[in-house]
């Protein structure tokens, strides 16, 4: 009954693709296990709540930033730092605030975030509204490998490390092994569950229905070499001697519209579909045979799962570095920051190597985790046992702010 329904709080910022993705598989995957016994918010902190800005946050602590060195010239006798900290300081309130609206409105019982920068504040504001021991606070980690060290944060009930590479810096951050789990990156449960064949998704889809395909992306922002890829795949599987396509191209731009509409102008000489943003990526992965993408985590996931092989040709300096390795080194895939020598690659998969395509599409099986999402929303589910009803307790949050520096 409703009585017993819970409210989640999921914390999550639209940047890129993954952090959405990763928030709406946790949700749907409540919603699938546990039906109506949760109600699951997703909260974009950067966009849908003004004044929750997190991209204005940081553009505006560059311009404090700046001022700092004003400050100092003008207040030579105060300490710089003392400054540094007070707009900081003054930040954190801001944000703080936020966060205190949210759970005002929204009464979690349980906080997921799946965001690197979304720990420590909430968590305070907990602490401060002595909420700390009656909301479940959760993190899930979105990235695969080297993540920076934000994510870690010893006061929550539970960390979730999408690999065993990430428990380990857990535990070095100082996290306790009580509080990490492995259970995998969380996926949207479309890819593991209701899985059309190939060839119904090449009909929906209209796709060639015998032609090998390659899946081309690079994220949610459609970021890395795409255009040169793609045209360089224009060549490489064409035939000339037979004037014959050996192999088809899917294209997904995500939200870059300006590649997507280099792209259409192009006239090609093999089958060829350009997509913006798909929401259905399940089966835009299920209807091809390999996948091309910068390492994010979020699409190597997917494409594991769909047991495609991937060409990793980019990645975002930091967090994703560790992913190449992770895909590389199980077997599932390889580097190539070539877009000639990827594109002649994918020709060599379609044609005399068909082998080794077989074989690192058994290796990216062998790696996926279809499971993890669920894994996750079920040690989330004892959680909540073991913490007793929580909506009933009265958000009572006193609203005025005191500045901690
Ligand atoms: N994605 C999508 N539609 C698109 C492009 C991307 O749903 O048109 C999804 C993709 O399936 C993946 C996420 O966006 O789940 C991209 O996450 P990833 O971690 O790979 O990269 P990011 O975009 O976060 O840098």
């Amino acid at each position: 009954g409703a009585e017993h329904t819970k409210n989640v709080l999921i914390l999550m910022s639209d940047t890129g693709g993954g952090h959405r993705a990763s928030a709406e598989a946790i949700r749907d995957a409540f919603r699938l296990e546990f039906g109506d016994e949760y109600k699951v918010f997703v909260k974009d902190v950067c966009k849908e709540h003004a004044g929750w800005p997190l991209n204005d946050m940081e553009r505006s602590y560059k311009f404090m930033v700046k001022h700092v060195q004003l400050w100092k010239v003008a207040f030579h006798s105060t300490s710089p730092r003392w400054i540094h900290c007070f707009y900081l300081a003054a930040i954190a309130a801001f944000y703080a605030k936020k966060v205190e609206a949210g759970l005002k409105r929204y009464k979690p019982d349980i906080i997921i975030s799946v965001h690197p920068l979304m720990q420590h504040i909430p968590l305070w504001v907990l602490k401060r509204q002595n909420l700390q021991k009656r909301v479940v606070f959760v993190t899930v980690i979105t990235d695969l490998n080297t993540c920076h060290p934000t994510w870690f944060h010893a006061d929550v009930n539970r960390c979730y490390c999408p690999s065993e590479e990430v428990a380990k810096r857990a535990k070095l951050d100082g996290l306790l092994s009580t509080q990490i789990r492995v259970f995998g990156l969380p996926i949207r449960p479309s890819f593991c569950r209701a899985v059309i064949s190939k060839d119904a998704l090449r009909v929906e889809l209209e796709m060639d229905p015998d032609l090998p395909a390659v899946l081309l992306m690079g994220g949610g922002e459609g970021m890395g070499p795409v255009k040169k890829t793609a045209k360089a795949l224009g060549e490489s599987l064409y035939d000339a001697s037979q004037s014959k396509p050996i192999g088809q191209l899917i294209v997904i731009c995500g939200r870059n519209q300006t590649l997507s509409s280099t792209l259409q102008s192009i006239q090609w000489k093999i089958p060829v579909k350009i997509r913006g943003f798909e929401t259905q990526m399940e089966k835009w992965m299920g209807a091809c045979d390999c996948i091309i993408t910068k390492a994010g985590p979020g699409t190597i996931a997917e494409a594991l799962i769909r047991g495609l092989p991937i060409i990793l040709n980019d990645f975002i300096p930091g967090q994703e570095v560790g992913n190449v390795p992770y895909v590389v080194d199980n077997g599932a895939g390889v580097f190539c920051k070539s877009s000639k020598q990827t594109a002649k690659l994918v020709a060599r998969w379609f044609g005399p190597d068909s082998e080794e395509l077989k074989k690192m599409s058994e290796s990216a099986l062998r790696l996926a985790q279809p499971e993890a999402v669920f894994d996750i929303v079920k040690d989330i589910h004892e959680l909540a046992q073991e913490e007793g009803p929580m909506s009933r307790i009265s958000y009572t949050l006193t609203s005025s702010f005191t500045c901690g520096a």
